[in-house]
């Protein structure tokens, strides 16, 4: 492995593990710190940890954890991943888990750069814009868990450092990788070991990618990994093997539980050419319904890739919300999709679609899967995944209001073949 990341949460860590792949490297993002050691042809490790709003001390303790297994795999640099709205509190976690890597790791200096343009967050004057607005003006200044009421990202990181906190500004970044250098140096001699960087468009994350090549450790949105796998390809350490077309083969089933005004689309889109079971939540509640009884209805559909989905309009949703509680409705029907998984998986089923982020997370749950490696992406921002699980698994997990109209079919047709 040449490059390990730690972020700080499971979506992020997917959204940078497309990114590194689409790079040219290979990837696999592993859930949590992985017992056993790397597949030996992995490039680069994302572990998606869940550390943006636990206490700072245990923010630390996991990301160092993470930190030493990627060591143990051999990783030449490392990445900590947060989001490009930095989400955090004057107490941390970015500054104390940043601060505690640098020293585990023996780095002298750490750039910090939450941008990611293509989503509309840029830095300029170590000021974090979403889209037009100041991040404190964005809506974010209202989070629930972290309000962020600063711009100011350098003021707002130095409330949870020990250390001073340095700036580079996009007049430097622009004046190219030498300027760049340095600018870190200069940085160094003053005993600043994070610097906020600015960055506004993707060329200016690509400078700084090939400014950092040899820095230990990196830390930003994932708009930060866009330049660095150039540096590990431009030394020859690249097989060439990212994202290459799994190798798996078998019955394929799509799960969605999704009610995204997009995933409703889909699933209609889906169902013009394939069996579909619609999943009331009220036979799930009055037992008309059960996982015996999906299950057996797909294994009558084996070889036509069917869909099950509980996907339905607002007002439907809202009455059953109203009838039988939101939070006992959503548990129901992620438990149904969950027992409903395992027990296909268990019976033959090798390609497995899902929609719904919720509803992803519970299927990764069920099927104990622990490591992901990253394939071509099929839509902006959703990979087809390959899984071990007793064989080679091939899925493809969408949150709401991720990919096209055909995203169903095409994603059966991307993760494998029959
Ligand atoms: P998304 O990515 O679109 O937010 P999620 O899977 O994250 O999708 O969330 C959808 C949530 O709604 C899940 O908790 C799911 O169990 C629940 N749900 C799915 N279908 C229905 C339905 N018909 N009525 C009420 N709740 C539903």
């Amino acid at each position: 492995m040449l490059l390990g990341a730690i972020a700080d949460d499971f979506t992020g860590a997917s959204d940078l593990a497309n990114t590194l792949a689409k790079g040219g490297m290979a990837t696999t993002q592993f859930v949590g710190v992985p017992a056993s050691k790397a597949p030996a042809d992995c490039e680069a490790g994302v572990v998606a940890l869940k550390t943006r709003s636990i206490a700072p001390e245990q923010a630390v303790r996991q990301s160092l954890e993470a930190a030493d297994w990627l060591k143990a795999q051999g990783c030449e640099q490392f990445l900590f991943k947060y989001c490009s709205t930095f989400d955090s509190t004057p107490m941390g976690n970015i500054g104390p888990v940043a601060e505690a890597l640098l020293d585990r790791l023996g780095a002298d200096l750490a750039v910090v750069c939450p941008v990611f343009p293509a989503t509309g967050r840029r830095l300029f004057m170590g000021h974090l814009f979403v889209g037009d607005k100041l991040l404190s003006e964005s809506g974010m200044e209202k989070h629930p868990l972290t309000p962020m009421t600063d711009p100011n990202i350098r003021r707002w990181l130095r409330l949870q450092t020990r250390g001073e906190v340095g700036l580079i500004t996009l007049d430097t970044v622009r004046a190219g990788p030498e300027a760049l250098a340095a600018a870190f140096h200069a940085e160094r001699r003053k005993g600043v070991r994070l610097v906020v960087t600015d960055a506004i468009v993707d060329s200016d994350l690509m400078v700084l990618g090939a400014a950092l090549a040899g820095h230990r450790l990196v830390t930003g949105g994932s708009g930060i990994a866009l330049g660095l796998p150039e540096n590990f390809r431009r030394a020859g350490k690249l097989a060439g093997g990212a994202g290459t077309k799994s190798v798996v083969k078998g019955p394929a089933v799509v799960l969605c539980g999704s009610c995204s005004t997009a995933s409703q689309r889909q699933v209609a889109a889906y169902l013009k050419s394939r069996p579909g079971l619609a999943l009331d939540p009220a036979g799930l509640m009055d037992g008309s319904m059960s996982i015996d009884k999906a299950a057996a209805w797909v294994a009558a559909r084996n070889g036509a890739a069917p869909i099950v989905y509980s996907t339905a309009d607002p007002a439907s949703v809202a009455d059953a919300q109203q009838r039988f509680g939101r939070a006992e409705i959503a548990a129901k029907v992620e438990h149904f999709f969950a027992g409903l998984v395992r027990r296909l998986a268990d019976s033959g089923v090798r390609r497995v679609v899902v929609g719904g982020g919720e509803t992803s997370g519970a299927v990764v749950e069920a099927l104990g899967l622990t490591s992901l490696g990253i394939g071509e992406e099929i839509d902006p921002g959703v990979p087809a995944l390959v899984a071990e699980r007793n064989g080679p698994l091939g899925l493809a997990l969408k949150s709401g209001n991720f990919g096209a109209d055909d995203f169903f079919e095409k994603a059966v047709e991307r993760i494998g073949t029959a």
